[in-house]
């Protein structure tokens, strides 16, 4: 890997966020843990927007709690098998965003560690995760609202079809981040 390609490590005592990494769980759409460490990971101008959004969270007394950020080349094969479906996982050609370590799925969470009611749980792979959907209640509606805005003001631009990722703007020009062999991923 070169300097221009480094991925930080992001933690609750560094970046103030909480981190829930379901892939390192059986509490993802697979049923089945699919990282054996929960290492949280993502590239360096995506850790610097992940500090903006922090602030900004925090300054509307929310914390973001992340659910995945890098994920190695090999995990994306794992959910492709489980899901061949392009319209919620980046097929291996393609690749996805978090293999560019430019992606993160992510929630706000309130001052006594709820997470916002988002009206669907992270990687619902239904209708009712894209964003704006008419038939969620306005409280849903704000809460996504809350979060597009954080994240959008730190730099991250949303994708329609799922409420909680959140990437940079041109990652697709970036090259695919193989960590899971030297990194600290390792797979089941
Ligand atoms: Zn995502």
């Amino acid at each position: 890997m070169t300097e221009q390609h480094r991925l930080i490590p992001i933690t609750s005592a560094s970046h103030g966020v909480d981190i829930d990494l379901v892939y390192a769980t059986d509490r993802n759409l697979t049923g089945k843990a699919i990282y054996r460490t929960a290492h949280c990971l993502l590239l360096e101008p995506a850790e610097a927007g992940l500090r903006r959004a922090v602030e900004i969270a925090r300054g509307m007394g929310t914390t973001l709690r992340i659910f995945d950020a890098y994920r190695p080349p090999q995990a994306q094969q794992v959910l492709w098998d489980f899901l061949p479906d392009p319209t919620y996982i980046a097929d291996l050609t393609r690749g996805s965003n978090h293999s560019r370590g430019t992606a993160i799925d992510l929630t706000l969470v309130d001052a006594n560690g709820e997470a916002l009611d988002m009206g669907t749980w992270f990687d619902a792979m239904t209708i009712e995760s894209e964003h704006f959907h008419p038939d969620l209640p306005q409280h849903v509606q704000r809460n996504r609202l809350l979060l597009l805005g954080v994240m959008h003001a730190a730099g991250f631009t949303h994708i329609k079809s799922e409420w909680w990722h959140y990437e940079l703007p041109g990652s697709r020009a970036l090259p695919l981040i193989d960590n899971s062999e030297s990194g600290p991923f390792r797979l089941m």
